[in-house]
């Protein structure tokens, strides 16, 4: 089983519990389905011509994602920070059952 570390978010000062706080995980979230998209084309480039590209450049593009990913939890964290929530823990294990509850642990 594998688990991601997550450390405690500093959200923005002056959040707000309104639609373009709501909007900005969304823009986030598809922000990161982009730079995945970029990084699977030029990790599969790269392997095809691996002379061709600069060593980092697959690096590169996945460091765009996993800052796309980061900027996603920040946004989310902002949201319920607006909602007056500092404490996501409770909520994640209820994700985590919910997601038990319907197989998606089982391998
Ligand atoms: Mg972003």
């Amino acid at each position: 089983m594998t688990r991601v570390k997550l450390t405690s978010v500093r959200t923005f000062p002056h959040v707000a519990p309104n639609k373009p706080q709501a909007l900005k995980v969304l823009e986030e979230a598809s922000e990161t389905v982009e730079a995945c998209k970029k990084w699977l084309l030029a990790d599969g480039f790269q392997k095809c011509n691996a002379e061709q590209v600069p060593a980092d450049w697959a690096d590169a593009e996945f460091n765009d994602l996993m800052d796309e990913i980061a900027d996603t939890i920040q946004a989310s964290c902002n949201l319920a920070a607006a909602l007056g929530v500092e404490d996501l823990t409770p909520y994640l294990a209820r994700c985590e059952e919910r997601n038990r509850h319907r197989g998606r642990y089982d391998e």
